[in-house]
This record gives C-alpha cells, structure tokens and sequence, in this order.
C-alpha cells in the first residue's frame, strides 16, 4: 500500500497531467487517501464542487477498471467524453451504443486497457457473477448516490437493487457521491449500498458565485419584461427558464423568439428524439435559453449555463437550491432570478393537498415561501436551510444587495383589514387589492363592494405594491389563508389588534419596480457591440476558437474547455505552449491537441505573428519533458514517426533535450555509429538499424562525440 506521502505526490501529479489544476479543493484529497487505503465513503458536495476527482484519481491510481455507476445515459456521455478528452481512458456500456460498440468496451475492460468504465445498475447486475470473477474491478463509484432513497427527488427504483453488490465485492472500496444534502437520505445511501463503516465527506453547500434574486408579484407580463432586460444583461450566455406548467414553457419560449432570442422549450410532454434535439443543441450552445419544466437539467453537466430564471416560485427549497446550482458549475459568477407569487402559493399548495406526504410537504413549501418572502441575506436562509453555518451576510443576493426599508405599516394594515372585515372576509388577494384600489367592476358592484368605506382608500399605490404588502401582511401573521374556502383571507387576533391600535406592525418597503426602458429591438444589439470591451472580443474569439474544435471533435464546447479556462486564457494571455500549459485547467492532452489554436489567438489579439516558431518542435519537447517515449508522442500527436525523430534531433542538438539516452537503445546507437564510420549510406536505414532514429544517434554522435551511449 502507498504512503500518505506518496498517495498525495502521485495524486498532485495526475491532477495537473490529466485536469490542468495545481492544486485540491477541500476535501477532495481527503476522499481520494481514505479510498485508496480502501475505506468506503459518501461524499456530499454540492453541485461543481469537484466530485469526479475524487472517484476518478483514486481509479487512475489503482490497479484495475472502476466501475461508475451513473443513472443517466446523457450523464454518461457526457462524463466520459470529458474523462477522454483529458485523455484518461474511459467508457461506457449502455443501450445508446450499439451491441457491437458494447462487446468492443467490454473487450477492452478485460484486457485492462479501460480505468474507468461507466454502466448503469441494471447491466451491472447482469454481468456481475461473470464480472466478480474474472476482473480485476479496482473500486465502485455510484454517481447520483441519492437516486436509491425514496427520499430523495429522483428515486430511480432499479439504484435500490444495488444493495447486493456489497456480497460481490467485499474487499474493495465503495464510493457514493451525491449532491444531496438531507440526513434521512444520507443515511438512506448507507444503509442500502450496505456500507455501515462509510466515512462521510460533507463539502460546504456554499456556491458563492451564484448570485440570487427573487422578485414578488410581477403580472405575467412585466415578468416577461424584466427577463428579457435580464438576458440582456447575459448576451449570447446560456440560461434556463423554470415554468411549473408545460403550456407555460411554450409561452415563453415563444414570447422570447418575438423578441429575437433564441429559445426553446423542453418538457416532459414533448416526445423522446424532440427533447434530445433541443438538449443537444444547448449543450452546442447552439441556442441559449431553454424554457423548461423541472424535467430539464438532471442529466446534463452543462458547465457554462450562466443563469437561471424561475418564471415560478418551485416547491421547495432541496428543488430551488438543484435548479440554481446547475448554473455556474465552472465556478465564474451566475445570476439567478426567482419570481414569486401568491398565485404560485395557490397553485403548489393545491400540489401538495394532492400529494401523498401531506404533512412534510406543506413544511417544505412553508418554507420556500419563508424564503422567497424573506428580509434577511438569503444565502444564510438556504444554508441555514441545509444546517449549514454561515454566519455573515453575503452581499450576493438581492437582500444584501438593496436592504429593504423598514417602517410601520399600522395605517396600511388597518385599511386592509378593514376593507376584509367590511366584504365579510370573503375575498381573496387579488379581489381585495381591487377593492382597496377602487377598481371599478362590475362584479364589486354586484356585491355593493363599491359603497364600503375603505374602497378606494388605496388607490395610490400600484395593484403589484399592494399585492407585495397584503403578501407581508399573511407572512407577518394578520391574516390566514383559507385555503378550503376559495383562498379567502381571514383576519387573525393579531389582525384584530394591529387594527385597534394595540401593536404596531413592522413592514418593509423594497424598491422592486424599475420603471422600464421601453425595448428598442433591433437596437439591443448595436449598442452591446459598441461596449465590448478588449477582453470581451478577445473572449469572443476564444470561444468560437472553442466551438470549431468542439465541432471537429463531435463534443460540446464545454469538454473542449469550461468558460472559466476561457476567461483564464484571456486574463493570462499566454503566447508559448509553457505558457498555455500553466492556465489552470489546461491538462497535457489538451496543451498538445489544441494549444496551437488557443495561442494563435492570443498571439494576434497581442498583435504578434499566429504561428510560434519552432511550435511543434515545442509541443515534442513539452510530451518528452514529461517521460513520454517515441511511440507514444506520435500516438497522441498523429504524426509520422520520422517526423517526431527529427524534433528529437534538433532538441538534442539545441541541447534543450538532455535526457537523450532514453530515446535509443545502445545496441541501436552502436549500429547507426558504426555504419557512420564505415562510410555506409544511412538514408535508407538497413536490418542492423532503424532509419528513422538515425537522426537521432547522428545528432548525439555531433553534439556529445560518444562512440557508445
Ligand atoms: P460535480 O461533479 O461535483 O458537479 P465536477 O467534478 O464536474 O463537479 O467539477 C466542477 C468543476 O470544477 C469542473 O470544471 C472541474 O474541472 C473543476 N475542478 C474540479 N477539481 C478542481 C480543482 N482541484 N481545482 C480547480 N478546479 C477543479
Ligand atoms: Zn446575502
């Protein structure tokens, strides 16, 4: 078994060839030294908190294939195409793949040429006495661990029958990662995958990059207004629209078409190849905004969705929290923008009536209601929501942000509560407000509403403002829902005494009404183009460097590079291949596959010539600093091998190679000098050597004059 310090320098090392990075985040490394001592784990980390290292250095570091099993077929190609991107041999067995393509992987896994190998728990099981027997299985991984608790929000009933595996592989480590905080789930994991020694690695929930917002009692239509305004403030950056309702995402996504976005909507109704289609074209960041039910989301790794938008408040905050965080998963900053209504409250309370767990389900949306309706930072509400301490404001929410004004709202409670009392406390929210503005309509006529005193007594304030304070006042306790009897406000005893006088009630008072910019259309563009700043253009370039190659390659642009390697590029400005290698992020692979384009662009965004002298040349030097051999460098760099022999020379007689003797063998030397010597003609090589190393032992011969090496 390793050392400690061993298991730390090798894992150092793999993290920087394969990923580019120089160093762990918290807790990583702390998982990857219990499971390669072979301890089971269950690692807790929120959504782009960096799980797939864990699993994936400890399998790279161990004799054998992990298996990974993952839910979801599109999480598995996605996985694995970035897992090869970095060059790390991995695959997938799945019915996406063709029988063929599955006997191939499976081939490849028994000759050991596969460390990573992703399936899904129902082929697993079906090859597992085969398996158990006959392969070396280094450690199992189970992805999305949540998914086996009833508990959880994506219970997958085939995850539970992976409680056998434990009576097949006894004797090698178990790792469950999930995203899933709650304990009733955690414990779930445990006890199912029957793994009662698990060490838990619990990350922080914090994603701080996540901006969040929340707006209250928007009308459909300003609600549409203020994202348009808000993708605005996104040009060309991918987002994803939240409606509760299908017939909902097609609005939208149509209103938005209108308006000359470029949306989509996805939902469950749509049928199987539509819903790809669309998948598909976001992930190629071929459309921007996807106007999706909750449907959406669970099996992409999109690293570069920049915001997220809640056309509806979600039912609780476990759904809230997962929705959000599928932005900014690269961890550069994300804006979030949640609307909030009391018709939301309505509609999911009508959910959760119908719902089988009443009683906990009436809690949760109690509490994103809480949230929504909050005065205080709202990071420290969610965290505090997930037992999380947290014990500072963030100044990244809307409440930080624009600290709402306190005062006392006695008047403006008393004509509310009077104007309930006066229609017989038999109206619900909107009817009130019409009343309290002296709407005139028939239909308050008909009841003589018209003629009562406080008609009217309100009809300052803007139908959403009103909406906005009765909202405070059902929060602050004046009045209850009745939500058996038409969702009529009743007036409670605190109602009572705030009316007489007795307490004064606070209320607060946010600016959340921006009077609109009226919406020039065609001229959005115009004026973004003149604003663009240096760095922007230079981004610009970058990614459609990034999208070309992403084409080339048949992946999305995100395996190519995450947005938060672009934005690096473009900040380091890196003009070498030494330079492009040290971006974080940017692992061997990538440095030799595509450093070429990337510092090309830099270079004449620098105003310097696009190609680097000596760049390939360069790119030979970069593979063999790092121990690679001949074949191996024109394995991965696709070149003719005597080509590759020809950089070696040069180094060599430039003397920046100097660890020359590992590319020839003696006997191989000695056979190219002596043919040197007698006079030989060596440009067609001959059975004593090969010609394609004789510049090679030509160029030792000349710089250092050994007879032998
Ligand atoms: P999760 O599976 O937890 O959602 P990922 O494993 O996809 O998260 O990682 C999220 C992002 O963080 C990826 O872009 C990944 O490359 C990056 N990342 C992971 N580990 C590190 C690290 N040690 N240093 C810097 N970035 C990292
Ligand atoms: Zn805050």
């Amino acid at each position: 078994m390793l050392s400690d310090e061993n298991i730390y320098k090798t894992a150092l090392c793999l993290l920087k060839k394969f990923y580019g990075y120089d160093s762990f985040r918290p807790i990583q490394y702390d998982v990857i030294r219990h499971v390669m001592k072979g301890g089971d784990a269950l690692v807790l980390m929120p959504t782009g908190g960096g799980k797939s290292v864990c699993f994936q250095l400890p399998a790279l570091m161990s004799e054998g294939c992990a298996i990974v099993i993952s839910p979801l077929l599109a999480l598995m190609k996605d996985q694995v195409d970035a897992l090869q991107s970095n060059g790390i041999p991995a695959a997938a067995v799945n019915s996406m793949q063709s029988d063929a393509t599955n006997r191939e992987v499976i081939e490849k896994v028994f000759s050991g040429k596969i460390k990573l190998l992703y399936i899904s728990p129902e082929r697993l099981l079906a090859e597992i006495d085969r398996w158990s027997s006959s392969l070396q299985i280094s450690m199992i991984a189970v992805d999305e661990a949540h998914c086996i608790s009833q508990w959880g929000h994506d219970f997958r009933p085939e995850y539970t029958k992976l409680s056998v595996l434990k009576q097949y592989f006894k004797d090698i480590p178990f790792i469950a990662l999930t995203a899933t905080a709650d304990k009733l789930t955690r414990d779930d994991i445990v006890r199912q995958l029957r793994m009662p020694d698990a060490e838990m690695f619990i990350s922080s929930f914090d994603r701080p990059n996540l901006s969040l917002g929340v707006i209250a009692n928007y009308t459909e239509k300003e609600k549409l207004r203020k994202i348009c305004d808000f993708i605005d403030e996104h040009p060309r950056q991918s987002g994803i629209i939240y409606c509760l309702s299908r017939a909902n995402t097609e609005k939208v996504a149509k209103f938005l078409c209108k308006e000359g976005y470029n949306a989509m909507s996805y939902h469950a109704g749509m049928g199987n190849a539509d819903r790809l289609r669309v998948q598909r074209l976001f992930l190629n960041d071929e459309i921007n905004i996807i106007c999706a039910t909750i449907a959406f989301g669970m099996g992409i790794d999109k690293s570069n969705i920049r915001w997220v938008v809640h056309f509806n408040m979600p039912k609780n905050i476990e759904c809230y929290y997962q929705e959000i965080g599928r932005a900014g998963r690269d961890g550069l900053p994300a804006d979030t923008l949640m609307f909030y209504s009391y018709s939301d409250v309505a509609m999911l309370t009508h959910f959760v009536e119908e719902s089988g767990q009443l009683e906990i389900n009436r809690l949760k949306l109690r509490r994103m209601q809480e949230y929504a309706e909050a005065g205080v930072c709202r990071r420290r509400m969610l965290l505090s929501y997930f037992n999380e301490r947290y014990d500072h404001d963030c100044g990244n929410c809307d409440v930080c942000k624009n600290p709402p004004d306190r005062f006392d709202g006695t008047m403006l409670c008393q004509m509310a509560v009077s104007a309930a009392v006066r229609t017989g406390q038999s109206l619900g929210m909107m009817v009130l407000v019409n009343v309290l503005r002296g709407v005139r309509l028939p239909a308050l006529s008909e009841k003589g509403y018209d003629k009562i005193k406080t008609f009217g007594a309100g009809a300052n304030l803007s139908h959403s403002v009103w909406n906005g304070y009765i909202l405070q006042m059902i929060q602050i306790g004046l009045f209850d829902i009745a939500y058996n009897e038409g969702n009529h406000l009743k007036v409670t005893s605190y109602g009572w005494d705030v009316v007489k006088g007795l307490v004064p009630p606070v209320m607060m008072s946010r600016i959340t009404f921006e009077r609109y910019k009226k919406r020039s259309g065609t001229n959005i563009f115009e004026d973004r183009k003149a604003s663009v700043s240096p760095k922007q253009r230079l981004v610009e370039n970058l990614k459609s460097v990034r999208l070309q190659i992403a084409r080339q390659e048949n992946v999305p642009p995100y395996i190519i590079f995450s947005d938060k390697v672009v934005s690096d590029i473009a900040d380091l400005l890196p003009t070498t291949l030494y330079e492009f290698a040290s971006v974080p992020g940017v692992g061997e692979k990538k440095v030799v596959r595509f450093g070429r384009q990337f510092i090309s662009a830099v270079r004449k965004f620098k105003g310097l010539p696009a190609v680097v002298p000596g760049f390939s040349e360069d790119v030979t030097l970069f593979l063999a600093e790092r121990g690679y051999g001949i074949d191996e460098i024109v394995a991965l760099r696709g070149l003719k091998r005597s080509t590759v022999c020809n950089h070696i020379a040069k180094l060599i007689q430039s003397k920046r190679l100097k660890d020359y003797g590992r590319f020839i063998s003696p006997e191989g030397y000695k056979a190219i000098v002596s043919a040197l010597e007698s006079g030989k003609d060596l440009r067609h090589g001959s059975n004593d050597f090969d010609a394609d190393l004789v510049p090679v032992a030509l160029a030792i011969y000349r710089v250092f004059g050994f007879k032998t090496i």
